[in-house]
């Protein structure tokens, strides 16, 4: 009887250490960064990957899938290719445009994946990045809901500008959020960048017109203007931020250089429905896609070009300040498709 009591808690006590160890050696679920949130910065730069961060998808990519499909005894598999299109977060109305427009293409013992990677890569078209002028002051208004990264995005952009050897100033036109405003400043600091901001409160439009005199006072190279992004259905926000436009327009005497819209890849759908009030409003420019690295799935670009009309022009992979990537079509759609 000792015996086996003695058995039995040797046994406990040996799976006690392994499952120790093991929980150990596990990382964490969907953490590759340090997060830092509203209170910090993470210190740790990754390596940045030398192509447009690929959707997370596990097994055969979208082309292996799609020959799957069509090699099977699939009742329909066209509704089957939508359906995978969708799953990759492509979105309902660019799934059913490329679904139609293969259809109309394809022939008898065709590839049916060479066809929608054709329709893939036209959609996309070719890479565009952000475009600044060579000379005077350049100017980037920046975007989006609060919440979508536009202030990360902002401290990455003045880093990476920064390392180019520009000097960059950041005008906070987002008047109200005070914790942001905090944020903005730590991310400046660290870019090298300098900070325009007023009091709580203060005028966004008057904001971006001081800015504009501060940047070309200090001599700067680019003067990046973050903007309010509270709710998007509310009318006045929009209002203030053709204004913050305008008023740019009066100060630089030619629209900002880019006109950056910040979307999180991982609201998918209705982020492009949110997106589409931006860019009525302001006449976006350029895509700033943001969290590709965690849950969302790739196909949301080709919505984002299909339906906003606008390139991604970079890509945020992280929250570190190096993930940030230009975005490169083809090795975008080569990742989509091959997995
Ligand atoms: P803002 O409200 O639009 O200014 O958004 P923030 O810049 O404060 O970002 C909101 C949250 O998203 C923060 O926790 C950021 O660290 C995180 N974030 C921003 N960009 C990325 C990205 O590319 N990848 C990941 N994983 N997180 C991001």
């Amino acid at each position: 009887m000792e015996l086996l009591v003695a058995v039995v808690v040797g046994l406990v006590v040996v799976g006690l250490v392994l499952g120790v160890v093991l929980s150990r050696r596990r990382p964490a679920p969907g953490r590759t960064s340090p997060a830092p949130g509203r209170g910090g910065v993470a210190t740790g730069d990754r390596q940045t990957a030398a192509t447009t961060a690929p959707p997370r998808t596990p097994g055969p990519g979208l082309a292996g899938r799609i020959r799957s499909a069509f090699g099977s005894t699939v009742q329909d598999p066209w509704s089957e290719l939508e359906g995978l299109l969708i799953g990759a977060d492509v979105g309902p109305s660019t799934s059913a445009r490329i679904v139609g427009d293969v259809r109309a293409r394809y022939g008898q013992g065709e590839d049916p994946s060479a066809l929608v990677g054709e329709e893939i890569r036209s959609i996309l078209g070719a890479s565009s990045s952000l475009e600044l002028p060579t000379e005077g002051l350049g100017v980037v208004l920046v975007v989006g809901v609060n919440g979508s990264g536009k202030t990360t995005t902002i401290g990455k952009l003045a880093a990476r500008l920064s390392s180019q050897g520009k000097r960059v100033s950041i005008a906070n036109s987002d008047t109200f959020r005070a914790a942001a405003s905090e944020q903005l400043g730590v991310w400046a600091e660290r870019a090298g960048a300098h900070l325009v901001r007023q009091e709580r409160g203060a005028d966004p439009g008057a904001v971006a017109f001081d800015a504009v005199q501060a940047a070309r006072a200090r001599g700067s190279d680019v003067l990046i203007v973050d903007t309010a992004g509270r709710l998007h259905t509310k009318q006045p926000l929009m209002e203030e931020l053709k204004k913050v436009r305008r008023v740019i327009e009066k100060a630089v005497g030619r629209s900002p250089d880019e006109t950056l819209l910040v979307l999180d890849a991982t609201t998918g759908q209705n982020g492009i429905a949110q997106a589409l009030a931006f860019t009525e409003a302001v006449e976006v420019t350029g895509v700033a896609l943001t969290k590709l690295d965690g849950t969302a799935k790739g196909g949301v670009v080709l919505a984002v070009r299909d339906q906003l009309g606008v390139p991604v022009k970079v890509v945020g992979t992280g929250e570190s300040v190096g993930d940030l990537e230009p975005f490169d079509s083809e090795a975008f759609a080569a990742r989509l498709l091959g997995g």
